[in-house]
């Protein structure tokens, strides 16, 4: 069976696309330093413990398993860590995929899977956010997801590289079959935080601004379900493996939703009361992020089916209240 490098693959992301890619046939080899990963979530495939900064290391795991394929989901990716630390996301984003993505060409992988982000437009009022957007981030995790897409064209160009870049809006849910789910240290995205809130395990949640120009004063967002996010990687897979061009795709589901609308929903689903408060905004959060592509869709036959908000919300709750990693 043909080897995948799953970096990151004991993330959040990386876990559930290993099951995927296990699902569809294929051998998931993660390759995780455990930093910000966990152990327990590798649970479909070899596990090879390694930095993206250790060349030798990389080496030698592509020597040991020879993947057809790269999916590098290894990377810091909290906004607001990289507006005060943003030497971290150039060094370990950038210089640490320059190392994987130099290891995979010495070692004749020609196919490349990235998660990139739509970070890498910034904020364009009022514009179709399309894969052909101007790409201005705001911050440095941005501009570290867009370093990373300019070197996959250069190494193309090069090397013969070839790369699917999928540029996520906001990743959301846990799979329905509760192996895998959302599990971060320190945590700081919106729903995992509001069912912390809902369950008493942290204090309110904190809206990060209510003076943001939308309809209810808070940031807008559009959010995709992991499984589809994933299935969409397996299409890029394939869509490589069948010779077809470099392509960046979109992956969003073209509805937007305010932070006010994502408690709502979260209090219709869990049945529960969302304790929150009003808080000053996040530094380098875009007021509007929702994608405006439908390329996934005609060109790569991506057909989103869990990604309304509550099939997210509940997945999550259920993972929430069943599901965690000790280590
Ligand atoms: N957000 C919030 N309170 C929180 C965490 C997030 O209001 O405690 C907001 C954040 O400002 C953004 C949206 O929720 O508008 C989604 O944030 P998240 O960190 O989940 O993802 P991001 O959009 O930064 O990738």
């Amino acid at each position: 069976m043909a080897h995948v490098l799953v970096t990151g693959g004991a993330g959040y992301i990386g876990s559930h696309a290993c099951k995927v890619l296990a699902g569809a046939g294929y051998v998931p080899v993660t390759y995780d330093s455990l930093v910000t990963g966990w152990r327990d979530a590798v649970k479909f495939g070899p596990f090879e413990q390694g930095d993206l900064m250790d060349r030798a290391r990389l080496d030698e795991v592509f020597a040991a398993y020879r993947p057809v394929a790269v999916m590098h989901f290894a990377a810091l990716s909290q906004v607001g860590e990289a507006m005060t630390e943003p030497g971290r996301y150039w060094s370990n984003n950038v210089t640490g995929s320059l190392n994987l993505i130099q290891a995979a060409v010495d070692a004749g992988c020609s196919d490349f899977v990235f998660s990139s982000t739509c970070a890498t437009y910034g904020e364009h009022d009022n514009v179709v956010l399309d894969e052909n957007t101007p790409q201005l981030p705001l911050n440095a995790y941005g501009a570290s997801k867009r370093a990373i897409e300019d070197m996959l064209r250069d190494f193309e160009a090069a090397h013969g590289l070839r790369h699917v870049i999928f540029r996520y809006f906001n990743v959301a849910g846990a799979d329905p079959e509760g192996e895998v789910g959302e599990f971060h240290r320190p945590e700081t995205h919106l729903i995992p935080l509001i069912l912390d809130a809902i369950d008493g395990k942290r204090d309110a949640l904190t809206i990060h601004g209510t003076d943001y120009d939308t309809p209810d004063g808070t940031c807008i967002r559009d959010y995709v379900h992991v499984m589809d996010l994933v299935d969409a990687h397996v299409l890029g897979l394939k869509w490589l493996e069948s010779g077809k061009p470099s392509r960046a795709f979109n992956l969003g589901t073209g509805t937007g939703f305010s932070v006010r609308e994502v408690l709502d929903h979260a209090g219709v689903v869990t049945n529960r009361p969302v304790p929150m408060r009003e808080g000053p905004r996040r530094a380098g959060d875009a007021t509007k992020l929702v994608s405006g592509s439908v390329r996934a869709l005609t060109e790569l036959g991506w057909r989103p089916a869990r990604s309304d908000m509550a099939s997210m919300i509940a997945d999550a709750w259920r993972w929430h209240q069943n599901g965690a990693y000790q280590s």
